[in-house]
């Protein structure tokens, strides 16, 4: 497979330069099938294994889709573990790390929510999290979700395994109905499908199949 290079997407030349630097110079497969609907607003629903570049693709369409003087939380992205949230929101940084003051926060359990609630005071544009802490957030009013474009469901399939689709379907009762929707998964369950049906609008759905 003949593989693109970042530079043929329709992205910012900063960040293009910025991808460059971090040492990416073609998409992975799943990048390649799913950035460009991403890149065009649509809702993706994308399944490939592990460790094929999922956090990418996610993180460079809402990246591009920032608008960084506008101090509100623009998008959101649920995980299911703290550990993997703080890889993703790490990743995030430095993909935006071109972007002078933007704010990634990461919202999880396992420690104290005041200094949480303090950051959230001084605003935020991204924020990564898992669940249950992001609705305590949502719950106590100190996360707003009015200004929300983009919201990833990243291992969706995990989520759902951990008993996750009541509080995810919480989260989601605070972001406004017009928004896009990426759900991102290793597998494809029929449980993925309805998640999908629920919270997506007329979504494209790419899948990297490993078996051949
Ligand atoms: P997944 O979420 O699909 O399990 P990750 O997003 O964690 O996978 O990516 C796995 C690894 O691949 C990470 O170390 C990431 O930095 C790297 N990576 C992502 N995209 C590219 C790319 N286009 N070229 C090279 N490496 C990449
Ligand atoms: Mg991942």
């Amino acid at each position: 497979m003949n593989r693109p290079e970042f530079s043929s997407l329709p992205l910012k030349p900063a960040l293009i330069e910025n991808i460059a630097s971090l040492g990416y110079t073609h998409l992975t497969p799943i990048q390649a099938e799913s950035l460009p609907h991403i890149l065009e607003g649509k809702d993706v629903i994308a399944q490939a294994k592990t460790g094929s570049g999922k956090t990418a693709a996610f993180g460079i369409g809402l990246i591009s889709r920032l608008d960084v003087g506008h101090f509100k939380v623009q998008a959101l992205v649920l995980c299911p573990t703290r550990e993997l949230a703080d890889q993703v929101s790490k990743e995030i940084r430095q993909l935006a790390r071109f972007i002078p003051n933007i704010k990634v926060l990461s919202l999880c359990g396992g420690v104290p929510f005041a200094p949480q609630r303090d950051s959230l005071l001084h605003g935020a544009h991204v924020i990564v999290g898992t669940p249950g802490r992001v609705q305590e957030h949502l719950q106590k009013h100190s996360l707003r979700l009015d200004d929300l474009h983009v919201l990833v469901l990243d291992e969706a399939d995990r989520m759902l395994d951990m008993g996750f689709a009541e509080l995810i379907t919480d989260v989601i009762s605070y972001a406004p109905s017009h928004r896009q929707t990426l759900l991102f998964s290793a597998t494809y369950p029929d449980a993925i499908r309805n998640l999908s049906q629920s919270y997506q609008f007329k979504p494209v759905s790419v899948s990297i199949d490993t078996r051949h």
